[in-house]
This record gives structure tokens, sequence and C-alpha cells, in this order.
């Protein structure tokens, strides 16, 4: 492979849009940049594979070589082998799983490196050391079995591997609380970083009692915790949330089943718990998209999730009513930061041999986040 130069780009756009400079990003009123992606797509042609997630803009999904959810994206990361360079078009964690299973002699790019994720910066690794060290002290570590998810730092994952646990989506969160609780053997789960869809997982596919779960805030001594309410727990959740599905409220229910008499509502589990039990329907990305595309026509559907999704699913399901359940919900700010300009600045970089926003994992890291990644894998 040709040694290529590694730059970083993207943490204040504005600002660099428009410089007069090789690999500048373009503005985004350059009405060239369909054609220029286009292009620079076909130049790289089968070294190159973009990876969508459910979340991006429809200007960036169309050059999606795969669109999918977190877990079908870590899949098909690591099913194409032969391509050299992968363009990740998603969030900071997601690229870097791509990364951790993906090969050596692959590399990850992230168009934007300000694509973050709040719900995955609000576990640390420190934090989460000094929690194990709680649960230690508590005498229930080794009966705890962490379960993380995928919304969450290489850092995180690493450490899950570490203690033997593994890694779930929206979409196997069910299936990874089976097998911590029996393959596994553990009789407390540590549910990181997101505590709704812990809770919602635990309490409602689970049967697990509301009394059965507490949270750990890591902003508080030991937890807030008693060691008698760590020792009577079976669901330990983290005190983290998304700053998107967690705004979604009870009342945006009532108000859209007043507003359109016959609308089904689904919401992602990510959302409260009071939000998932006013709801007729709790899905995972993927399932939302499957039962509003094979409903019937005519359906009228609320939905919980993204506002990019959401659209999208309307616009693909003309016969149908799919509207956005709660109006005071905005866009991903980070899933958004991935644009076009962004999209045509790393793609033709590659084209002109220069890797821009690579993200890497170091490797011991790596090591332990791959096991806990590809016991994620194994589950399915
Ligand atoms: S939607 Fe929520 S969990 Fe997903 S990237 Fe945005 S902040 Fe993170």
């Amino acid at each position: 492979m040709t040694p290529l130069l590694l730059l970083g780009r993207g943490a204040d756009p504005d600002s660099e849009r428009g410089v007069d400079c090789p690999g500048a990003l373009p503005p985004a009123s350059d009405p060239t940049l369909v054609a220029r992606a286009t292009a620079a797509k076909a130049a790289l042609g089968e070294s190159v594979f973009v990876l969508g997630h459910h979340y991006q803009r429809d200007e960036v999904i169309r050059f999606a070589d795969v669109t999918g959810d977190s877990f079908r994206l870590a899949q098909q990361a690591a099913a194409r082998p032969e391509a050299p360079y992968v363009v990740f078009c998603g969030v900071h964690f997601m690229a870097e799983s791509a990364d951790i299973l993906t090969g050596p002699d692959q590399q990850v790019v992230l168009p934007d490196l300000a694509a973050g994720c709040s719900m995955a910066d609000m576990a640390t690794a420190v934090q989460v050391d000094d929690c194990w060290d709680v649960l230690a002290d508590a005498g229930v570590a080794d009966a705890t079995v962490p379960v993380s998810y995928m919304n969450s730092s290489a850092a995180i994952k690493a450490f899950t591997g570490r203690h033997e646990g593994t890694i779930c989506t929206s979409s196997n969160a069910q299936r990874a609380l089976e097998w911590a609780y029996g393959e596994r053997g553990g009789s407390k789960v540590l549910f990181l970083p997101d505590q709704h869809l812990g809770r919602n997982t635990a309490v409602l596919e689970l049967g697990l009692e509301l009394g059965d779960c507490v949270v750990f805030d890591p902003h508080r001594t030991g937890g807030g915790l008693s060691t008698q309410q760590l020792r009577d727990a079976r669901m330990i959740l983290w005190k983290g949330h998304c700053s998107v599905h967690g705004r979604f409220s009870r009342a945006a229910v009532d108000e859209v089943r007043a507003r359109i008499p016959g609308v089904r509502v689904i919401a992602h589990p990510e959302c409260q718990y009071d939000v998932v039990t006013a709801a007729d329907e709790i899905g995972s990305t993927e399932k939302i998209i499957r039962m509003v595309t094979e409903s019937a026509p005519g359906s009228a559907w609320a939905v919980g999730t993204e506002l990019n999704l959401v659209q999208r699913l309307a616009a693909d399901n003309p016969d149908k009513t799919v509207v956005f359940l709660d109006k005071t919900v905005c866009y991903c700010s980070t899933m958004n930061r991935i644009d076009l300009p962004h999209l045509v600045w790393a793609l033709e970089s590659l084209v002109a041999g220069t890797v821009v926003n690579r993200i890497t994992v170091e490797s011991e890291t790596a090591v332990l986040a791959r096991k806990a990644l590809e016991q994620m894998l194994a589950l399915a």
C-alpha cells in the first residue's frame, strides 16, 4: 500500500470551508458536490467501502454501500477485508468498532472528527474502573457480568472484554442479557452506559422488576448506592442516556394519540421507561424500519427515534402516515456533522493518496474490545 499522509480535519468545518488550498473542505453551497462525490467514489472503486448509519442525512446515505444500525454495520465492517479504506458515516464509537473489527491493512476514516456521541462520553474508563472497585468492595464483582452497549468508547468495550462480558446493540440487548444471566452464569449485570436500554430490556423483555434495578451515578461517592442496594440488585444501570431519545416524553405519546386517531406509536428502547410502556411497540432501529415498511397501506405511525430516519421512512412510505413522535426533539447533532462536504473531502483526499481523519484504536485496548465485540457477534 502506498504510504499516505494522515491529516485531521473537521472540528470546526465552517471556519475551514472554502479555504483555497489542496484538500480544503468544499463549501456546502458548491453545486457540484454530488458529482464530485460520485466521481471520487467511482475512481476509488472497490478500494473504498462506505458504511452509512440509518441516522445519517439523505445526502450522505445515497453514497453508502451498506446502510444499517450499529450492529449490522459492525458485521459489515468485518465482512469486507479486501477494501483498504472504510469510510464510516456515523459517529466516533462506531468507527472505533470498525477499526477493531477490520484487518491490519485496512484504514477507517470518519469524515468529521467532531461526530462523537454524548451517551458514549458519559462513561469514561476511569469512572468505570472505579465503579468496578466499588462492586468489589461490596463483594459482588465476581457475580457481575458487564454488558456494554455498542454506544461506548473502545476503552469501555475493553473493560467489558477484560471482565468477560459482552457488547450489545438495541437489536440484541435481550439476547445479551439472557446470555449474561444464563450461559455466562452471572447473577448481576453492570449495564453501560445507557440506563434506559438496560432498564427497558431487563423489565420488559426479561421480566425483572423495576425494584431489581439500581442506577450507579459515577458523580457520587460509591455510585450513590449502599452496599446492601448493590447486593440486592440484579441490574446495575450506569447513569447515562441518549440526548436525543431521552427527550421523548409521555405527554408526546398522549398528544399524538389525540391528534391522529388510530395511530400506532413505536419507540426506540433508548427512550425513557414511561415512554416505551405507553407506546404500542418498542423497536430497535432495524425493527422500526421493518414494522413501518411491512405495515398495511393507510397505517399511521408515530415514531420515536432520530429525525433523519423518521423523515426517510415517511418519504419511503407515501401510502402511510409516518410522523415524528415529539415536535420538541431535534436531530442528533453529532450524527448530522457528517455532511456531503465532509464526505467529498474524505473521498477526494483518498483519491489524492491522503488518508484524512483516520480512526485507530491502540492495540491492547483493541484486543480486549475485540474480545467483547466477538462475544456479541457470537450471540447472533
Ligand atoms: S442518537 Fe443518541 S446514542 Fe445515537 S449517536 Fe446521537 S447522541 Fe449518541
